[in-house]
């Protein structure tokens, strides 16, 4: 018998929902995080997503997988950034893709769409986010400008 799922939703056949933003962070990621439960999660999704690369994703602007093991969910949100601060970043992420909330798409086409993204992309979507300087993905495009 095969490894249980320990996320909520990671198994099923629904499209997992994934707040926008995340499609970027998944992509920086190199194991920091603000708890060793947040990253093992977060390890977890990246993981699962990297072996089902045709699965579908739901862009969602709200609280997700990542977010239910981060310690800065209170009450479904987060108290890290501000509410319109946080939606924001997910709804710049869905508009530069051209999709709307609840859009449903396969994985692999989301995070290559938004790997390619330049620095100024990035740096309209990422705000005021406090990684990246630990971020590989916000480094390497800065670097690129360069
Ligand atoms: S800089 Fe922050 S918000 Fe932007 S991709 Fe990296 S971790 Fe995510
Ligand atoms: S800081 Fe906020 S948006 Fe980021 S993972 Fe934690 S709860 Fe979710």
């Amino acid at each position: 018998m095969g490894k249980r799922p320990v996320i909520p939703g990671i198994g099923s056949s629904k499209a997992l929902e994934i707040r926008a933003h995340h499609l970027l962070c998944m992509q920086g990621f190199q194991g920091y995080g603000y708890s060793r439960d947040f990253q093992r999660n977060l390890e977890e999704v990246i993981n699962h997503l990297e072996s089902n690369p045709y699965s579908s994703l739901k862009l969602v602007a709200d609280a997700d997988i990542i977010c239910q093991k981060c310690p800065h969910l209170e009450d479904g949100c987060c108290d890290r950034y501000s509410s319109p601060a946080i939606r924001d970043m997910d709804l710049k992420v869905i508009e530069k893709l051209d999709l709307e909330v609840g859009a449903i798409e396969p994985v692999q086409k989301l995070l290559s769409q938004v790997k390619e993204w330049n620095i100024h992309d990035l740096r309209d979507v990422c705000g005021e986010c406090s990684w990246k300087d630990k971020c590989l993905l916000y480094r390497s495009k800065l670097e690129m400008d360069y």
